[in-house]
């Protein structure tokens, strides 16, 4: 298998690695190995590599920036398709703007601001790929993916292309076509955006970021906000209504400063999260009724991985 996944990569020039540790490539910083890992860099690529796992009932994973990824202690064992730097082009058209899907929102937004386009600032401060923030419609302060996109581009699991429209994203809170259909990738993105001065467009996404840093743990490895938001209420403030700020499984912990985020204090196993989490939500659902679902993907877990097999 190893052979032969190496010689599909030569041959489409996309950078080909076994026994990836998944800690290095997920800002949880937690996971063991991955069996193999390609960094797309073509549609083609993808295309043939799809093809490849599907034609040999291999598991495939795609991974962004792995900013919403809790992955297993015991790592995958299949392929993680990287869809990042080597794949994230972006240009403007007027006021229209298309990323290929391993753009960072950072960039495409910063992107957008010089070429006068607004619609991206609240989005730009979450450290995900543009096809990461589609695949589960990604938002902060009342924006989110679904008020800019107008279509994509995506590959299904057999490496056919196809596009979808807005109205067939289904998009709505954390929820897209794609969560639906996991074994699809998502290619390009294309977004309407609105002209405006640049330097007010500048000064709001620095706004943004002011208001992140000073509420979120970011000096600590995380995957942002660890619970779903409960219809009716929120999960940080019920946690901490429940006195959960602070609790400790291991070396994750439920930060101090704002309780919707589990953070990897030093070496947090993918174990420990999950205690901690278990217990979060028992507590929750005890003390309030409310039920916490978990916002990150699983990886590992064999939910979440797709084989056409
Ligand atoms: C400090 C911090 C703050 C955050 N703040 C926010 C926030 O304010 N709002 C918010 O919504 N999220 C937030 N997040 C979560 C995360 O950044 C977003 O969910 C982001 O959109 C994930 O993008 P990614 O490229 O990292 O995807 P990954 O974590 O790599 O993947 C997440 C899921 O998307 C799928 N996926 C990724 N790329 C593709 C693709 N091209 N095609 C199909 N599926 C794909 C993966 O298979 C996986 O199921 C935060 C995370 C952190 C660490």
């Amino acid at each position: 298998m190893k052979n032969k996944l190496q010689q599909l990569c030569d041959s489409y020039q996309m950078e080909f690695m076994t026994d990836v540790p998944l800690d290095g490539h997920t800002t949880f910083h937690i996971g063991g190995n991955a069996d193999y890992w390609i960094e797309v860099n073509s549609v083609q690529g993808l295309s043939a590599a799809l093809r490849f796992c599907c034609e040999n009932h291999l598991p495939y994973f795609v991974m962004g920036r792995g900013s919403n990824i809790l992955a297993s202690d015991n790592g995958f064992q299949g392929v993680i398709l990287h869809i990042g730097n080597a794949f994230s082009s972006i240009t403007a058209d007027g006021d229209t703007l298309t990323c290929q899907a391993g753009a960072s929102l950072t960039a495409a937004a910063t992107f957008a601001s010089r070429k006068q386009l607004s619609g991206m600032e609240a989005l730009s401060g979450i450290p995900g790929t543009v096809g990461g923030a589609l695949f589960m419609n990604a938002g902060a302060y009342q924006h989110e993916m679904k008020d800019i996109v107008t279509s994509c581009t995506y590959l299904d699991s057999t490496g056919t292309e196809h596009i979808l429209t807005q109205e067939k994203l289904n998009l709505s809170y954390r929820h897209s076509f794609f969560t639906e259909h996991p074994d699809c990738i998502i290619t390009s993105v294309t977004m309407h955006l609105q002209k405006d001065n640049p330097e007010e467009i500048l000064s709001r996404m620095k706004e943004y970021s002011r208001r992140r840093k000073e509420k979120q743990p970011l000096e600590y490895p995380s995957a942002g906000s660890t619970f779903k938001r409960p219809e009716g209420s929120y999960a940080s403030k019920l946690i901490d209504e429940c006195g959960l700020k602070g609790y400790q499984v291991g070396d994750a912990q439920v930060s101090e400063k704002h309780a919707g985020f589990v953070i990897n204090r030093n070496h947090a196993t993918c174990e420990q999260v999950l205690r901690l989490c278990r217990d979060v939500h028992d507590k929750v659902l005890a003390e309030t009724g409310y039920i916490l679902e978990l916002e990150p993907v699983l990886l590992g877990f064999q939910e979440g991985e797709i084989s056409c097999s």
